[in-house]
């Protein structure tokens, strides 16, 4: 019967060693000492040699295994689990072998795929999401006991000044191991993917901590939740932002412990009028329901303007690309305003990634050479999301557009087209027909433009 100790694994654990060091497990480093034919190359001082037979017949195992992995011609695959739409054969006596979570699923009858049982690993996850490559590096992990490191095309981001430390792509790929190595039951995974989370906390933007709180809430990390509700309680994260995107209890013990921490320096206690708190919480809601009229009741109703609500910003976050027209065709939002954080619209929609809503707003004059008091633009934000895999991923006729490479591409011809920041009034006309070029040009490169908004667009500039 197989060993499913909650505890670590003693021999195989690797959160004590010091591999471990910079948060990341090294393959070469776990083979290092030993050459192919077994031979101690290196120090520290000589194991005993009974030691060394151990670890060359564990690794010797480890190879061996990883064969049924990644030898076509060693296909005795017994079960498939299907992840982002592509079959991963699977050998259900190993997988039951190292996890409890496998072995009470291979107990159940399920549909079948060529005779194998078949998963949907989406099913299988109640919260969260796993994807190809990150599958792959946990099975490979289940198969031998060694940690791949993370593939360089979804583990990091376009922008060429990064480091990839903690950009958002190098959190989400850790996020995603962290849910397989919780839901499938690896306690030394969720040891080790704790600490490489930990060490992003104090590093990542802090809209890239809330991935890493909203995980460790789901798999009771309780160390992480601490570390990360403190960063963004000490952070100045809108409080917006956290009922939108954090569990009801966690935005609520963020707030509390703002209070606290503000109650501490009694010289930073702001002034809040309720009452309109009320009136741009209304407005916001207004936006949520698609209602641009009763937006515009709401604005002559009282003295709120669009921009003290900061609707534009708002509508950009969370609403429908159409409402976003909407809200700009009342010509009473200044596109270029900035939040208290330093972001203006046009940083928020990098955010978002959708490009009509990004085109949208270089129509109407947003600026696209403003930099975020980080020094980041509206491009460096977006390629900073993107992964190399998503940017060259190819679009074959009839998909969905390559969304993220449309945002980055059409923000950075903006960029290279008006190098004078700022003046809108001049050149809105020249900036009006050249993204109607610009629309053209993504149309005849075989993008399909299927998002009604960017029609929208087409119809707005027809107007202008
Ligand atoms: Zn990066």
């Amino acid at each position: 019967m197989a060993n499913h100790s909650t505890e670590p694994s003693s021999s195989l654990s690797f959160t004590s060693s010091s591999h471990l060091s910079n948060g990341s497990y090294s393959y070469r480093q776990a083979n290092k000492s030993y050459s192919s034919s077994g031979v101690e190359l290196g120090p520290p001082g000589p194991p005993p040699p009974s030691a060394n037979l151990e670890v060359i017949s564990l690794n010797k195992l480890s190879s061996n295994l990883e064969q049924l992995l990644v030898d076509p011609s060693c296909d005795y695959s017994d079960a498939v689990v299907i992840v982002e739409g592509t079959p991963v054969g699977v050998h259900r006596c190993i997988l039951a072998a190292r996890s409890k979570f496998f072995l009470d699923l291979f107990q159940k009858q399920v549909e079948s795929l060529d005779g194998k049982p078949k998963y949907l690993i989406d099913d299988l996850l109640p919260y969260g999401k796993v994807g190809y490559e990150a599958f792959l590096v946990f099975l490979n992990y289940l198969y031998t006991a060694k940690l791949k490191p993370s593939p360089v095309e979804v583990s990091t981001c376009v922008d060429n000044v990064c480091t990839h430390d903690a950009c958002r792509p190098a959190i989400h790929f850790a996020v995603q191991l962290m849910y397989a190595s919780s839901i499938f039951q690896i306690p030394e995974l969720v040891s080790l993917f704790q600490r490489r989370l930990l060490n992003f906390v104090g590093k990542a933007l802090v809209e890239d901590v809330i991935p890493i709180l909203v995980v460790a809430f789901h798999c009771q990390l309780s160390q992480l939740v601490t570390e990360c509700v403190d960063r963004v309680a000490r952070s100045d994260l809108d409080s917006i932002s956290l009922e939108k995107e954090l569990p009801h209890e966690i935005a609520e013990s963020i707030k509390l412990l703002r209070l606290k921490y503000r109650s501490d320096d009694e010289h930073n206690i702001e002034a809040v009028d309720p009452l309109r708190e009320k009136g741009i919480k209304r407005i916001h809601k207004a936006l949520d329901s698609d209602d641009v009229e009763l937006v515009k009741l709401l604005l002559t109703e009282s003295d709120i303007t669009l921009d003290e609500a900061y609707a534009l910003h708002y509508a950009v976050a969370y609403c429908d690309p159409k409402v976003v027209t909407d809200v700009l065709s009342l010509g009473l939002a200044n596109v270029n305003l900035r939040n208290h954080r330093g972001y203006t619209v046009l940083h928020i929609a990098a955010m978002r990634k959708e490009p009509s809503i990004i085109v949208s707003l270089l129509t109407k004059g947003a600026c696209a050479l403003d930099l975020a008091s980080d020094s980041q633009s509206a491009v460096s934000i977006c390629r900073r999301l993107t992964r190399p895999k998503d940017y060259h991923a190819k679009t074959e006729q009839g998909q969905e557009a390559n969304k993220d490479r449309i945002c980055i591409d059409v923000l950075e011809r903006e960029m290279r087209r008006n190098p004078m920041a700022g003046d809108a009034s001049v050149s809105s006309q020249t900036a009006a027909d050249d993204l109607h070029m610009k629309l053209l040009y993504l149309e005849n490169r075989g993008i399909v433009l299927q998002m009604c908004h960017l029609h929208d667009c087409y119809s707005l500039l027809k107007q202008s």
